[in-house]
């Protein structure tokens, strides 16, 4: 099962790779949208993990990676699209869709997208609203191999769908059997640890259920 399991993460990376080379060149479709105040106010030109990122003749406009959840919950493949940034909230953006993803990843041209930097990727990643504003409530140790630090999805919906067996036999406190696990990285395989803030502390490995699949 380890072998299948590295398989599959290799091959949708693999896939995801093309994904990022073939929307490299349909990038030039990139417009732009009005500018209200000075593009030196804006705080997306002063990330040091979007720096050289944007267009050059158009100042807002960058690629992000767009995706429809992990592995675990989806079999979409993640797209590389052009978005025009129009506001920041806590290092993360918000900006309006400027290409037309596959039909399987629920997007449209014009659509307003949620994304930041994460560490371990090469571009930046899109993310739910619902994610956002609940990634204060977990620690998510960076990738053993790559650094990555983020998640593809909510830690609770991958959670239910990796150890599903063990979601059935919750009844009574549901938070409590959720408070650390472990996952395979999606981008190279790696090990990620997963802690609830409120009902685990980083330091205690024991409580890591380990992803064995
Ligand atoms: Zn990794």
């Amino acid at each position: 099962m380890e072998h299948q399991l590295k398989a599959l993460h290799i091959s949708r990376f693999y896939v995801f790779l093309i994904g990022i080379a073939f929307f490299n060149c349909a990038g030039n479709q990139a417009t732009t949208t009005d500018i209200p105040f000075p593009q030196s106010k804006k705080v997306w030109h002063a990330d040091p993990g979007l720096k050289d990122r944007f267009h050059p003749e158009y100042p807002d406009d960058l690629q992000v990676i767009i995706h429809k959840g992990s592995s675990y919950t989806s079999q979409s493949v993640p797209e590389l699209v052009w978005v025009t940034v129009i506001s920041e909230k806590n290092a993360s953006y918000s900006g309006i869709l400027l290409n037309q993803p596959s039909p399987d990843l629920g997007y449209s041209v014009g659509d307003t997208i949620y994304f930041k930097m994460p560490s371990g990727i090469e571009y930046p990643l899109t993310f739910t609203r619902e994610y956002l504003q609940d990634r204060s409530n977990w620690h998510i140790e960076p990738c053993s191999q790559c650094g990555f630090d983020e998640l593809f999805d909510l830690p609770v919906k991958i959670y239910e769908a990796r150890f599903p067996n063990l979601r059935d036999i919750i009844t009574e406190d549901e938070s409590a059997d959720i408070s650390a696990f472990s996952l395979h990285c999606e981008l190279c395989g790696g090990i990620q640890k997963i802690y609830h803030l409120e009902t685990a502390l980083p330091e205690d490995s024991s409580m890591v259920k380990q992803d064995h699949k």
